[in-house]
């Protein structure tokens, strides 16, 4: 399977995010966000259900994952890290951009230690949501 950036897709179909965070308020926040530029938002309550919900896919149709840090059931990381063991057999990548409250030093290299793509900081903003599709995705604020 050929790997296209995200931002590559934008002229054509919608895009399809697969959101994983179990706060309503920031789970419309982000839906809200995403509906406005014409992408289409799949939700998740937790880690566990997103996993759930990506191999019902066959690893396929999304084109990102937003991968809130702090959920109940299982967390961003475990998910995450899941994710990439799975994908040793599916032979894909899907991106996954870390949504986290606390900007904590040693956020980000958490993140990506457990395999994340980008990182961006809640609340989240379409700048930075954007920004966060791209691997240099750095913290800017805290909530
Ligand atoms: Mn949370």
């Amino acid at each position: 399977m050929v790997e296209q950036p995200v931002e590559a897709k934008r002229a054509g179909a919608p895009r399809r995010f697969l959101l994983a965070e179990d706060n309503v308020v920031n789970q419309q926040l982000a839906v809200r966000l995403l509906e406005r530029q014409g992408d289409q938002v799949i939700v998740a309550n937790n880690g566990r259900k997103a996993i759930v919900l990506l191999t019902q896919a066959g690893f396929q149709g999304f084109d990102a994952v937003l991968m809130d840090v702090q959920m109940p059931e299982m967390d961003g990381l475990e998910a995450t890290a899941e994710i990439r063991k799975m994908e040793l057999q599916t032979h894909t990548h899907i991106p996954i951009i870390a949504m986290t409250a606390h900007a904590m030093k040693g956020d980000r290299e958490r993140c990506i230690a457990a395999g994340m793509d980008g990182y961006v900081s809640k609340p989240i903003s379409l700048a930075t949501l954007m920004a966060g599709n791209r691997s240099s995705g750095s913290p800017t604020r805290s909530a």
